[in-house]
């Protein structure tokens, strides 16, 4: 900010916040802490934060020389590992831009998402080659595309300017300066889809980012420390990789990349062999490694706390990680928007005398909000509302890094002139500050962590000829969190079974956004507006469970 008056100004160094300080810092003060990966090949991989550093300014040496400039996108498309780490920090040390792709999304709208970012390169783990195969063509941008493994294991291709990681960044010799430029410079993209129109690219700054990192890092939020082993099981593809790319080397802990292995037994595996200290990710995963060990038992002697967010985390799985396993589970809320932590459920000294059933009630909050995070409740008139952990109303929040818009300016509607961005979420806040989301203001539904849009398959559903209506709603699943059930009102005369539905949407939507069920009514609940109203469809089916097997 310029100064405007005469007035004193503070006389201590401009020293831009930059991403790459970061890996700097970890390599400088924490060089020899290990960074262990499982590999894509299959073996664990080792290294440390001063041989990350060693590589990513080779990798930045490289894509200079191959013409990559500030602000080119760069697309990843890959699991945790500690080439996915090199490749963030060697594109962040020439100001170009890491844009995560997510790989479960279908095709097209992988495609979509690249031609909107006009991605130049790719760099792409071997799991995805055949994905990557179907989109290259259709994304002219893209000028290469580096596979994150060695010449050894290179598969047979039809890409074209296609190179191994290894080969490529072997051509530079590391004798490279990282770039300097503007703090607000543009650092990462990740897009997010939301029930209708386009995905939103969400664009990141160096200074959001390393802002982020240290509210993160706090005690009362991750608590991390130089002696933590963290686990990042959340992809880096996912909202920003929930910060640890960021906050793991700012602290100097060791740094431990599950690679594709997200399994119950890889991730029971890799959290005791490597004696992790701290993880994160979304309930299906715990799920998943809770199920692991409830039939082949186990202990995590070495797991203090794990951190659960993207949807709500069910009691169940607080209760088995606190009493049957001695660890502490902290229930964290965020989005894509806000680099994507917003709150994150410790517990303050007013409830540190809470147990059993009470502090599990607490728990199931989604919390308090770091330093950078404003948050505040408001009615549709944009009224702000009580903090009485009872009245529910639109959750917004500003702060140094959440979006202040998205990408060529889609979603406007979002932000209102006071900078407050509106979460689509709703929520009551407690007198303390504890946030708990009560419903969503959009319908979409969170299937292990992942978006299905529920207009998107109803638009599809509709185009079936013996289809006059179509509803989707998400229904709790034990394993998923919830999985579509489409709700079909047919044609007069027409009678459709829910084979034929099915078969007309396969092709047409990703498999695992495939309803789990169709069941067919002969009215659903319209509003004042004729919009399908949600709530009420819900009520009507809420004894209604998805078939098992
Ligand atoms: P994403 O941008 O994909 O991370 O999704 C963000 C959305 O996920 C939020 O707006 C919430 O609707 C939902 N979400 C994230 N964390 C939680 C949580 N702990 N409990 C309930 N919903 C959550």
């Amino acid at each position: 900010m310029k100064n405007k008056g005469d007035h004193m100004l503070g006389m201590m160094q401009e020293w831009p916040l930059l991403c790459h300080k970061v890996i700097d810092h970890a390599a400088i003060y924490h060089g020899k802490r290990e960074i262990v990966s499982r590999s894509v090949e299959g073996p664990f991989h080792r290294t440390d934060y001063a041989g990350i550093r060693e590589r990513s300014l080779k990798l930045a040496q490289r894509l200079d020389r191959d013409g990559c400039r500030l602000g080119d996108r760069i697309a990843t498309m890959a699991w945790n590992t500690w080439r996915h780490l090199e490749t963030w920090y060697g594109v962040l040390g020439i100001g170009a831009v890491y844009h995560t792709l997510n790989p479960r999304l279908f095709p097209d709208q992988i495609a979509w998402i690249m031609n909107d970012a006009e991605d130049k390169m790719l760099f792409v783990d071997l799991t995805f080659i055949k994905l990557v195969e179907m989109i290259a063509p259709k994304v002219p941008s893209l000028e290469r595309i580096v596979v994150l493994t060695d010449d050894a294991h290179m598969p047979e291709t039809s890409l074209k300017n296609v190179v191994s990681y290894e080969s490529y960044i072997a051509e530079a010799d590391g004798d490279f300066a990282w770039a300097e430029f503007d703090e607000r410079t543009a650092a990462g993209m990740c897009y997010t889809s939301g029930t209708t129109g386009d995905p939103k690219g969400v664009v990141y700054s160096h200074r959001s980012n390393v802002l982020h990192a240290m509210a993160a890092m706090q005690p009362d939020m991750l608590n991390l420390a130089s002696r933590d082993r963290l686990m990042p099981v959340v992809p880096l593809f996912h909202a920003n990789g929930w910060s640890t790319a960021f906050s793991g080397p700012m602290t100097g802990c060791a740094m431990i990349m599950p690679g594709a292995g997200m399994d119950g037994a890889s991730i029971y595996e890799i959290l005791t062999q490597e004696k992790v200290t701290i993880t994160a990710a979304v309930p299906t995963v715990w799920l998943m490694l809770l199920q692991h060990m409830e039939k082949h038992g186990g202990k995590l002697p070495d797991l203090s706390r794990v951190v659960i967010g993207g949807s709500a985390c069910p009691q169940a799985i607080t209760k088995a990680f606190q009493d049957d396993y001695g660890v502490d589970v902290i229930h964290a809320w965020g989005m894509t928007e806000m680099s994507p932590l917003g709150t994150l459920c410790s517990i303050k000294p007013e409830y540190s005398h809470l147990e059993g059933q009470e502090k599990l009630d607490l728990q199931a909050k989604q919390g308090h909000p770091p330093f950078t995070v404003e948050m505040k409740i408001t009615d549709d008139e944009n009224i702000e509302l009580p903090w009485d952990a009872k009245t529910f109303g639109r959750l917004k929040v500003r702060g140094p890094a959440v979006s202040s818009s998205y990408y060529k300016g889609r979603g406007a509607e979002q932000f209102d002139a006071e900078g407050w961005f509106d979460t689509g979420d709703v929520a009551h806040v407690d007198s303390y500050g504890y946030m708990q989301i009560t419903d969503r203001a959009k319908d979409v539904i969170k299937s292990g962590g992942e978006w299905i849009s529920s207009i998107e398959i109803e638009n599809l559903a509709v185009g079936h000829p013996d289809v006059a209506e179509a509803a989707v709603i998400g229904v709790a699943h034990p394993k998923w969190d919830e999985r579509p059930l489409l709700v079909i009102v047919a044609k007069e005369g027409r009678s459709p079974d829910k084979q034929s539905i099915l078969d007309f949407l396969d092709g047409k939507i990703a498999k695992w956004w495939m309803p789990d069920d169709v069941i067919f009514i002969d009215e659903i609940p319209h509003t004042a507006t004729g919009k399908i109203q949600k709530t009420t469809l819900r009520e009507t089916l809420k004894d209604y469970q998805l078939p098992t097997g």
